[in-house]
């Protein structure tokens, strides 16, 4: 069941030069308790993305089409939340979807404590806490993140990064939000804090119950945590899939050059393949594939066609012309076939 569907959203930013088209018809579903991850280069649109289905998009960027529907857990019609009025929102953020940022730094207010951060959320939103239940909660929600309860009175300079980004965290839950969109939440951090906090948000996700969409530019982090996973590319999804299948069978010659950009831990040797080029201006995208100028599975009709995203038989949703019958005619490369272990 979703919680949240995206359907047709784009987003472009007013330019000099002519409209930067940042997202381009994005359709998405977040399912209720699991966790969706979005992954693509710098410049994908990811951010935009996030940025877009949290209403925190400022000028020059703006919605151009499409909905994000927010399903309410007791089976109330679905709310369009590029829709909602100042005051509606506010009562939505937080309460219903919690957002986490990269820089800790910044979502924090250097000049209040944590503790007094979390108290700011609990007393605007549940006006029916007392001051007492609202400290129980504090200490509670810092538990849980794996922050001493103590350190509620420290200020955000006093406490290490990744104690900071488990501080933004706490805050993030402290309404018990159904969805929490996490944007680069753990890349400013060293990899043993980055996959602490991992596993911690997998942890909170399967006790709270909450889903999430987390956006990273490391898809070898999605592979570990999400369920789903959409890949991005200068500002389409190209592919939609179980997260094993995107690491076994990838169906996009995109998504196959970020799997073969990192070396597999377990199971047998392969090359590295890295993705020649660099991504597309995205005020002139290159004609038909956006991707065609770095793919080495392109043929001609790559240079002419734009590919929609069509579902496969196993249910994956993958938008390359040579998936599709009505385009090529020839036979899919192996490196792009479904595999039998992830049908
Ligand atoms: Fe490559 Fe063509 Fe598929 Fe685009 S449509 S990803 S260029 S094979």
């Amino acid at each position: 069941m979703n919680v949240l569907e995206v359907r047709g959203l784009s987003v472009e930013y007013a330019a000099p030069g002519g409209a930067v088209h940042a997202v381009s018809d994005v359709s998405l579903d977040l399912r209720r308790g699991e966790i969706l991850g979005i992954a693509g280069e710098s410049g994908s649109g990811k951010s935009t993305l996030a940025h877009a289905m949290s209403r925190l998009l400022r000028p020059p960027a703006r919605v151009t089409a499409g909905a994000v529907r927010y399903c309410p857990p007791d089976d109330a019609e679905p709310v369009d939340l590029l829709t909602l009025d100042r005051a509606a929102l506010r009562r939505f953020r937080w309460k219903e979807l919690a957002v986490v940022f990269q820089s800790a730094m910044n979502s924090l207010n250097p000049v209040s404590t944590i503790g007094a951060q979390i108290d700011d959320v609990l007393r605007t939103h549940r006006t029916d806490m007392s001051k007492a239940d609202r400290r129980e909660r504090a200490v509670e929600l810092l538990g849980r993140v794996g922050i001493d309860p103590e350190r509620r009175r420290s200020y955000p300079h006093e406490l290490s990064g990744g104690m900071r980004q488990r501080a933004v965290i706490a805050i993030a839950l402290a309404l018990n939000p159904q969805i929490i969109v996490m944007d680069e939440p753990t890349t400013a951090l060293d990899v043993v804090v980055q996959r602490d906090i991992l596993h911690q948000i997998k942890e909170l996700k399967d006790e709270y119950g909450f889903a999430v969409v987390f956006i990273t530019h490391d898809l070898s982090l999605l592979l570990e945590i999400a369920d789903h996973i959409a890949i991005m590319y200068a500002g389409r999804v190209v592919e939609t899939a179980p997260a094993r299948s995107v690491h076994e069978a990838p169906r996009h010659p995109y998504t196959l050059g970020l799997v073969r950009s990192f070396p597999k831990l377990h199971g047998p040797r392969e090359e590295l393949l890295g993705i020649p080029g660099t991504p597309p201006d995205l005020r002139s995208l290159p004609p038909g594939c956006a991707f065609h100028p770095r793919c080495r599975f392109a043929v001609d009709a790559c240079r002419s066609h734009r590919p929609g995203l069509l579902t496969t038989d196993d249910g994956v949703q993958v938008a390359c012309a040579l998936h599709d019958a009505s385009v090529y005619a020839g036979d899919l490369p192996a490196e792009l076939s479904p595999r039998e272990e992830t049908r």
